[in-house]
């Protein structure tokens, strides 16, 4: 435990000072009040009752690398729309209008030092399209993968998804073999990966890679599935038990390892980066 508490110490609970986000004005949790410069301090994790508030990339590379240290990759591959899908509206069009407020697809990717250790860390962003696993997402993940089972350096992932693209239909669902094959190259090469699942990740990704870390890391509260508890209610006819799907009934049942406050992420890290080398 020494060594856990060590890291606890030194180890800041932010990598670099995080952007503002906008928030709403009160907890969705206990109904509070918030003050924005508090919560920012926080890691946007309400002080009164825990409530995790959704991040978007931006935060979260900003939240777990070291200051000044991120090298985004392959920002400039794109999504397209093979399947001309227009309903309810053109793909196309939701993708050129979420690019041009400043997102960059479902996933962000690349290299940085976390506590001045090397590591690849991908995050994926609810705010394009649900934190879908599209083409361009699975492209990016696997690449990183394996530039990192080359390299030896470890891959930390952050999920926030719905699951796979529906939009891109089978080429989505294509990239769940994808990046399963690409965690295998890391466990083949003995590189540790560090799956960190945060509020919601479902679907498609919940059933490739973010349930395949070495070690799998759940927030507080955060809701961990595959398909939502109204659809397997309606097709099971089945009354599911209190909790169901939730980050801390996973933990019960073994889906995940350990279910950890945002504030205590990066020094958890820090220590299993050096536990694993
Ligand atoms: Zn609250």
């Amino acid at each position: 435990m020494a060594i856990i508490e060590r890291h606890r110490n030194d180890v800041a609970i932010q990598g670099g000072e995080l952007p503002e986000i906008l928030l709403p004005t009160n907890c969705p949790g206990c109904g509070i009040g918030l003050a924005a410069p508090e919560l920012r301090a926080h890691n946007y994790v309400c002080v009164n009752c825990g409530h995790h508030f959704r991040l978007g990339a931006d935060v979260w590379v900003s939240l777990i690398a070291d200051a000044e240290s991120w090298q985004e990759r392959w920002t400039d591959v794109r999504s397209h729309d093979l399947l001309n899908w227009t309903v309810p509206k053109r793909y196309q069009e939701t993708v050129e209008t979420l690019l041009e407020e400043g997102l960059n697809e479902s996933v962000r990717t690349g290299t940085c030092t976390l506590a001045g250790k090397p590591i690849w860390l991908a995050t994926f962003d609810f705010g394009f399209v649900g934190g879908t696993l599209s083409i361009v997402a699975g492209e990016r993940l696997a690449r990183g993968m394996e530039q990192a089972a080359s390299s030896g350096v470890p891959y930390v992932l952050i999920s926030a998804s719905g699951g796979a693209r529906m939009q891109e239909g089978v080429l989505a669902l294509m990239q769940l073999a994808k990046v399963n094959a690409a965690v295998g190259r890391l466990d083949a090469a003995g590189v540790p990966f560090f799956s960190v699942l945060t509020d919601p990740t479902f679907g498609g990704t919940a059933a490739s890679l973010a349930l395949l870390g070495d070690i799998n890391i759940a927030e507080p509260g955060a809701a961990i599935g595959f398909t939502g508890p109204r659809v397997i209610k309606q097709a099971t006819y089945a009354d599911l038990p209190p909790g169901f799907q939730s980050a801390e009934f996973q933990l019960a049942h073994g889906q995940v390892d350990m279910v950890l406050p945002r504030t205590e992420l990066r020094p958890m890290l820090a220590h299993l980066l050096e536990m694993y080398s």
